[in-house]
C-alpha cells in the first residue's frame, strides 16, 4: 500500500514536472517568435555634430531604426511625440531632462563620454543613463552595447504584448467577444459605487436562452456556439455604443448594464431586445431556428453609496425577475424597481408578457 502510494506520488511529481516543461519550452518559443517578428527598436541618437557620423556609420542598419537630433529640445519634442525606446546621447543634460520628464514608458539610454574614465562613467550614470560608451570606442564595441540596448529594449515591448494579450483574455469572453464572468464581478460593483457617486440611476438586465439544450440539441455543440455567438451579437447591436456593455455570466446567461438609465427607459431597452431575439431566425449550420430568451431586469433610480452590498442585490432581485421571466412561460420580461433605500419594502415589479 505504503508503496503503491509512494509511486503515485512520485509518478505525479514527476507528470507535473514534464507539464512545467513543456509550458516554459511554449513560452519560449513564443517569445521567440515574437522577437522575430517585432521591427527593430526605433532609437534617438542625439549626439554633437563632431562625432554624431561616426555613431551614425558606426551602428549596424539593421540593428535599429535611428532618427537622428542635433538639438536637446529637438530630442524631447521628438520623443514626447513618438516614444523611442533607445537614446543615444553625449549630453548629460539631455539625460537628465528626460528622466525628469513623466513620459509614459523609459527609454534605455546609452550615454557616451568623451573620455574612458570613472568620473564620466559616473556622471552618466547618476544622470540617468543606463550604459556608457566612450566616444572613440571600436565598431564591436558600439554595437555590442547597442545589442545589450536592443535586447533590453525588445524584451520590455514582448513584456508589453503579453501583459494586454493577458488582460484581454481575462476580461473577454473568448467564444462570444463580450466582456467575461469575471470582468462583470468586477466591474459591475464598480459602476454601482460610481452611480452613486453622481447620484445616478443604474439598471442590470439578466437574460437567459430559453431551451438551449434543445438548440444543442438539433444543431450539435458548433452550431449552439455559432448561436451563442449571434446571439450576444444582437444584444450589443441595440445598445448604447461606448457606455452599456454586456457580460457572458454563464453558458447561455448574459448580464447587460446599462449605466445612468432609469427604470422606464431601461424596460424599453428590456423590451427591444427581447424582441430582437425572438423576431428575427438565427442561422446557424445551414439551418434557420427561432430563438427566444428570457430577461430579468433591476433598476434603482439613484445608489446609495453608503449600501454596499447594492452589486449583489441588484443581481439578486434581476435573477429573480429573471426566474420570474421563465416561470411565467418564457420569451419575456420581469421588470423590477429597487427603492431608494434598503429598506424591506418589497419592490415593485412588472411581469411582462412577450407581445
Ligand atoms: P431554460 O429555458 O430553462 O433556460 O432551458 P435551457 O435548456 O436553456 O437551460 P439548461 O440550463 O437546462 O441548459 C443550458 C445548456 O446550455 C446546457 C449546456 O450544455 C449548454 N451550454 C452551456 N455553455 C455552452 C457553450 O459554451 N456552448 C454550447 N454550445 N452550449 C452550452
Ligand atoms: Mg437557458
Ligand atoms: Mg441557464
Amino acid at each position: 500500500m505504503r508503496n503503491g502510494g509512494q509511486t503515485t506520488v512520485i509518478k505525479r511529481l514527476l507528470e507535473r514536472r514534464i507539464h512545467e516543461t513543456v509550458t516554459d519550452q511554449d513560452t519560449t518559443a513564443t517569445v521567440a517568435v515574437m522577437l522575430r517578428v517585432l521591427p527593430p527598436p526605433r532609437a534617438l541618437l542625439a549626439v554633437s555634430t563632431d562625432s554624431r557620423s561616426t555613431f551614425e556609420q558606426g551602428i549596424c542598419d539593421d540593428m535599429l531604426e535611428i532618427a537622428t537630433v542635433a538639438e536637446d529640445h529637438e530630442a524631447l519634442e521628438a520623443l514626447e511625440r513618438d516614444f523611442r525606446a533607445i537614446v543615444v546621447t553625449d549630453s548629460l543634460e539631455l539625460i537628465r531632462k528626460i528622466r525628469a520628464r513623466k513620459l509614459p514608458r523609459h527609454p534605455h539610454i546609452v550615454y557616451i563620454t568623451a573620455l574612458d574614465e570613472p568620473a564620466g562613467r559616473e556622471a552618466g550614470l547618476m544622470a540617468g543613463a543606463d550604459d556608457c560608451l566612450e566616444r572613440r570606442a571600436g565598431k564591436r564595441e558600439l554595437n555590442a552595447r547597442i545589442g545589450t540596448a536592443r535586447r533590453i529594449a525588445e524584451l520590455e515591448q514582448v513584456l508589453r504584448i503579453a501583459l494586454v494579450e493577458n488582460r484581454k483574455l481575462s476580461t473577454t469572453d473568448d467564444l462570444t467577444r463580450v466582456a467575461s464572468r469575471r470582468f462583470f464581478s468586477k466591474h459591475f460593483p464598480r459602476e454601482v459605487v460610481r452611480a452613486a457617486r453622481y447620484g445616478k440611476p443604474l439598471s442590470l438586465i439578466l437574460c437567459d436562452i430559453d431551451y438551449f439544450k434543445n438548440v444543442n440539441d438539433t444543431l450539435g455543440h458548433i452550431g449552439g456556439d455559432e448561436v451563442l455567438k449571434q446571439f450576444a451579437g444582437r444584444l450589443q447591436e441595440s445598445l448604447r455604443r461606448g457606455v452599456d456593455w454586456v457580460a457572458r455570466i454563464g453558458g447561455e446567461e448574459f448580464a447587460i448594464v446599462l449605466p445612468e438609465t432609469a427604470y422606464e427607459q431601461a424596460l424599453g431597452v428590456t423590451r427591444r431586445l427581447r424582441a430582437r431575439i425572438a423576431d428575427r431566425e438565427f442561422e446557424a449550420q445551414g439551418c434557420n431556428l427561432n430563438v427566444t430568451a428570457s430577461f430579468g431586469l433591476c433598476s434603482v433610480q439613484r445608489a446609495l453609496i453608503s449600501e454596499r452590498k447594492t452589486a449583489d442585490r441588484m443581481l439578486r432581485v434581476a435573477d429573480a425577475a429573471l426566474y420570474r421571466s421563465k416561470n411565467a412561460g418564457r420569451n419575456r420580461v420581469t421588470a423590477t424597481l429597487l427603492p431608494e433605500r434598503a429598506s424591506k419594502a418589497s419592490p415593485a415589479q412588472l411581469s411582462q408578457a412577450p407581445r
